[in-house]
């Protein structure tokens, strides 16, 4: 069996009156990312990590930031057109471990919604998905609200 390993992070800028979308999911907070698509910083970082993982270019070379086909974009597209690519390489995922670092507000309630969405578009299992949460206690800007981050890592097989 051939086994591989990738990782993906991403990170946004936050900005009052926009729409935190995080995992496939908007999140009810008072600010959201600021992107050339819906700025999900979760599906980023998975996406990333697969593409990694399959030894692919990043998802910026896949999906432009500069193409007007992906402004505003729903990024579960993105993650479904990834899936698509590693799919055609002939790998499957095995899990994906992944945390999101915001200072607020708390997402533990909206991880299980997050996992059905995420599992439906990779065909895993939600036990198959981690989604974790962390602060960086107040510091830098991250702990000052300007911006959130994610990190994922996956395991896939041929
Ligand atoms: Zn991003």
């Amino acid at each position: 069996m051939n086994l591989r390993t990738g990782q993906g992070i991403d990170f946004h800028q936050l900005e009052n009156g926009l729409s935190l979308w995080l995992g496939g999911i908007l999140i009810p907070s008072g600010k959201g990312c600021v992107a050339h698509s819906d700025g999900d910083v979760l599906l980023h970082a998975i996406c990333d990590a697969l593409l990694g993982a399959a030894g692919l270019p990043d998802i910026g070379y896949h999906f432009p930031d500069t193409s007007i086909e992906y402004k505003n974009i729903d990024s579960k597209i993105l993650l479904e057109r990834t899936y698509r690519y590693i799919k055609e390489y002939g790998f499957s995922i095995v899990n994906i471990d992944s945390t999101v670092i915001l200072e607020k507000p708390k997402i533990l309630t909206f991880v299980p919604e997050m996992k059905s969405v995420i599992s439906a578009i990779l065909e895993i299992y939600p036990e198959d998905i981690s989604i974790k949460a962390t602060t960086t206690e107040k510091m830098g800007f991250i702990g000052s609200e300007e911006g959130i981050a994610a990190i994922a890592s996956v395991l896939i097989q041929k």
